[in-house]
């Protein structure tokens, strides 16, 4: 199946120079949504999954279908004072400041097999962070999967010391 007409490209949002490539088609679609996520389970094989981690906000959507797939439990990753209980936080670099993500202190258990989920890899900042909390609590990554990665942006190099699939490059 070719994923791309799933993806729209919007030009200058959330702000001017940057084009936002919008999921929403593929949320759409009852079809290509399942054939991507058997596309993402494929490359899951013989992995031995304990836990999937979404990536706030659009890292949920295939996040919580592919832990539902595996049976196995779903961890949230979110911006700061979302989430309820203690937390452990990791800071990345933006164009211009900084950013947090979170993470429940009790989510991850020492020596977890964890596969991370967001929708883009674009500079791989957030996968970056995201990965530093995986570890801070002992987890182990076996994967970090994205629906797409921008790869002129070369986000894989951040994170180049772990396993990397997308379903589509651009
Ligand atoms: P980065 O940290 O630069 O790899 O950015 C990845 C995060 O930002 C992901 O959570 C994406 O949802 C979002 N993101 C970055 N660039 C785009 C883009 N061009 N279109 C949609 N989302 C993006």
């Amino acid at each position: 199946m070719d994923f791309k007409q799933y993806f729209r490209d919007i030009q200058d949002f959330p702000k001017e120079g940057i084009l936002f490539k919008d999921i929403t088609p593929l949320l759409l679609d009852a079809e290509a949504r399942e054939k991507m996520l058997e596309h993402l389970v494929s490359e899951l094989k013989n992995k031995q999954i304990d836990k999937v981690v979404g990536v706030e906000s659009r890292g949920f959507f295939f996040g919580i279908l592919l832990a539902q797939k595996l049976n196995v439990g779903f961890i949230p990753v979110r911006k700061p004072k979302k989430l309820p209980y203690k937390t452990i936080s990791a800071s990345y670099e933006l164009e211009y400041g900084q950013d947090t993500l979170e993470m429940h202190i009790d989510a991850i258990q020492k020596g977890d097999r964890i596969l991370i989920h967001d929708d883009v890899l674009a500079t791989g900042g957030t996968a970056k962070a995201v990965c530093e909390l995986v570890e801070k609590l002992g987890g182990e990554i076996v994967q970090c999967n994205f629906l797409m990665e921008l790869s002129f942006l070369n986000g894989k190099e951040k994170i180049a010391q772990h396993p990397i699939f997308s379903a589509i490059t651009y």
